[in-house]
C-alpha cells in the first residue's frame, strides 16, 4: 500500500478467493469524503451474483483453514497485526478521509484497536479452556467447539476497521471463513486490510470482501443459504430486518445496535473529572459512537454549575479539517446525516429547548468549506418527553436534564427504548452499586467512559441488541458446541 496518501479517486474491486474482482453487474457507487464532499473512490455496487462467488470461495477454503492448528491460524493474525502496525499512519489517513474523523483519533483509537483486536483474539482463542464434566461411574463428557463454516460480517461507518477487525479476528481464530461487507460509506480501510492478507499468509478464500449497498449486497449476503452466522453492527432498524431474515433458516445472529446512553451525575460528583469525561463521552467522533452519552442527567443542586462549565468546554472544541492536529471535531459522515442532525436541533428550538452551545452547521475556511460539519451542541430545558431525550441522533448533540432523587435519575435513565451503555459520576460506592444494578444497560462506566478490556462482554439490552461480543462471548458465537460422552473405564 502507498504510504502517506489517501487512495484518491480509485475504483475499488471486491476481494474474492484472494483475487480482486469487478462486480459482475458492472454497477458502482460513489464514496465521498465527508470533510470536503469530494469523490474519494468508486466502489462495486455488488449484487447476489457477486455474493454467490464470495460465499463459494469461502466454502472452498473452509476445509483446509478449519483443519489448521490454533497456532497456525494465530500466526496469520499476528502477521496481519504486524502489517497494520507497520502501515498504521497510512491506514489512519484512509480512515480519517473516509469517515471525516480527526486524523489523531483515527491513529490513537481506530488503528491502535485494529491491531489490538487481531493480537488479542490470536491469544484469547489459544487460552480458551475446553469444558469437561466427570460423571464418575457413569462416564465422562468433553465438549468440542467446532467452527460454523462461512460467516457474514456486516459493519457500520462510524468505526469501520475497528469494528470489522473485532469480528474478523474471532471468526478466523475459531476456524471459520468469512464474507465481509463494510458500510458503503466507508469502504477504503477494509480494502487496504484485504490487500495485506496475502503477505500475512492468510490463504485465498479464507477472507472475502464484497462492497455495496445494504439493500442489495447486504441483503443478498443475509439471505444466502450457505451463511451459517451473521455478525452485525449497525442501526436497530437494520438489525431487526436481519433478525427477521435469519429466523426462518435458524441462522445465528449477533446484533450490536443503536444507543441513547445516559450519564448520571450525582450531587457529590467530582466536577472537574465529570466535565472532562462528559465532553469526551458526548462528542468523541462528533458523537458518532454507539456508546456516546448523549443525555446528561444531573442532580438539581449541580445543574447550574455543571451546565455553565459544560457550555464553556463544548464551545472550546475546535471544529474543522480532520487532517489538522488542532482539530477536536471533524465532519459528520454525509450530507444526509448532517441534515438529520440539524433537523433535531431545529426541533429542539421548536420544543422550547435552550441551545447552550453550538446549534448550527459549521463551514470551515479552505478545502473543507463544503464539508458536512455541525457545531458541537448542548441543549437544556426540553420537555421530559421530548424525542431528543429518546431517539438516537448519532451526532454532536447532547441534552441536559435534572433530577431530584436517585429514583428519578433511574427512571429517566431507563426511559429510552435503548439499553447499551451508561456512565455514573459520584464519589459514593453505595450509590454506584445501587444505580449500576438498576440501570438497564449492557455496559456501565463509573467516573469514566470507554475504558475497554477486550476480555469482557460487550453489548446492549432492549433495542440495543442481542448477544454479546468480546473474549469468550465472541469465541462462543462463532462456534457450535458438541458434547461427547465416554463411558467409564475407557
Ligand atoms: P446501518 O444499519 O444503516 O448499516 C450498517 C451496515 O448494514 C452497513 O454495512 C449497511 O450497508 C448494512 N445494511 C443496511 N441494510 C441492510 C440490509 N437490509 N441487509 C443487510 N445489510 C444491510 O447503520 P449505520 O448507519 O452504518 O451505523 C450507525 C448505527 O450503528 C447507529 O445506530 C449506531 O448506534 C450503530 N452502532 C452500534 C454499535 C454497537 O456496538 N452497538 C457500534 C457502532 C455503531
Amino acid at each position: 500500500m502507498s504510504e502517506g496518501r489517501v487512495a484518491g479517486r480509485r475504483t475499488l474491486k471486491n476481494w474474492i478467493g484472494g483475487e480482486q474482482r469487478a462486480p459482475l453487474g458492472g454497477r458502482y457507487l460513489d464514496d465521498l469524503e465527508p470533510a470536503t464532499g469530494d469523490l474519494l473512490a468508486r466502489i462495486p455496487d455488488s449484487g447476489a451474483e457477486d455474493v454467490d462467488l464470495a460465499v463459494a470461495a469461502a466454502g472452498k477454503a473452509f476445509p483446509e483453514w478449519s483443519s489448521l492448528s490454533l497456532q497456525e491460524r494465530a500466526s496469520c493474525l499476528v502477521r496481519l497485526a504486524n502489517l497494520v502496525a507497520e502501515h498504521s499512519e497510512a491506514l489512519a489517513e484512509i480512515e480519517s478521509a473516509d469517515t471525516g474523523k480527526p486524523l489523531a483519533l483515527a491513529k490513537q483509537i481506530d488503528m491502535a484497536r485494529v491491531e489490538a483486536n487481531l493480537r488479542f483474539f490470536a491469544g484469547a482463542a489459544q487460552h480458551w479452556p475446553a469444558d469437561a464434566h466427570d460423571m464418575g461411574p457413569a462416564g465422562f463428557n468433553y465438549t468440542r467447539r467446532e467452527p460454523l463454516g462461512v460467516v457474514a460480517l456486516i459493519t457500520p461507518w462510524n468505526l469501520p476497521l475497528y469494528l470489522l477487525s473485532w469480528k474478523l479476528a474471532p471468526a478466523l481464530m475459531t476456524g471459520n471463513c468469512v464474507v465481509a461487507k463494510p458500510s458503503e460509506l466507508t469502504p477504503l480501510s477494509a480494502d487496504a486490510l484485504w490487500a495485506m492478507a496475502k503477505e500475512a499468509g492468510i490463504p485465498p478464500g479464507v477472507i472475502n470482501l464484497v462492497h455495496g449497498s445494504g439493500v442489495r449486497c447486504g441483503q443478498a449476503l443475509v439471505d444466502h443459504s450457505e451463511i451459517k452466522a451473521i455478525s452485525f453492527t449497525g442501526g436497530t432498524r437494520t438489525g431487526r430486518m436481519i433478525a427477521a431474515a435469519a429466523a426462518p433458516r435458524l441462522v445465528k445472529t449477533s446484533l450490536e445496535l443503536g444507543g441513547k446512553n445516559p450519564a448520571l451525575v450525582f450531587a457529590d460528583a467530582d466536577l472537574d473529572q465529570a466535565v472532562a469525561g462528559l465532553v469526551r463521552a458526548g462528542y468523541t467522533n462528533q458523537g458518532q459512537v454507539c456508546l456516546c452519552c448523549s443525555r446528561i442527567l444531573v442532580h438539581e443542586d449541580l445543574m447550574e454549575e455543571l451546565s455553565l462549565r459544560l457550555t464553556d468546554a463544548v464551545a472550546n472544541l475546535a471544529v474543522g479539517d480532520p487532517s489538522s492536529p488542532d482539530t477536536d471535531q471533524g465532519a459528520l459522515i454525509s450530507a444526509e446525516h448532517q441534515q438529520k442532525v440539524l433537523a433535531y436541533i431545529d426541533l429542539a428550538r421548536e420544543q422550547g429547548g435552550r441551545i447552550l452551545s453550538g446549534g448550527k452547521a459549521h463551514h470551515p475556511e479552505g478545502r473543507c468549506r463544503q464539508g458536512y460539519f455541525v457545531e458541537p451542541t448542548l441543549i437544556s430545558g426540553l420537555p421530559e418527553h421530548s424525542c431528543l431525550h429518546r431517539e438516537e441522533i448519532f451526532g454532536p448533540v447532547v441534552t441536559l436534564q435534572s433530577f431530584a432523587s436517585e429514583d428519578e435519575a433511574i427512571e429517566l435513565a431507563n426511559s429510552s427504548d435503548y439499553g447499551l451503555a451508561a456512565t455514573i459520576w459520584t464519589r459514593d460506592l453505595a450509590t454506584v452499586q445501587r444505580t449500576a444494578a438498576r440501570v438497564k444497560a449492557g455496559l456501565v462506566w463509573v467516573n469514566g467512559w470507554l475504558v475497554r478490556d477486550l476480555r469482557t462482554p460487550f453489548g446492549g439490552m432492549k433495542d440495543s441488541g442481542l448477544g454479546r461480543e468480546g473474549g469468550r462471548w465472541s469465541l462462543e458465537f462463532f462456534t457450535e458446541s458438541k458434547n461427547i460422552h465416554l463411558p467409564a473405564g475407557v
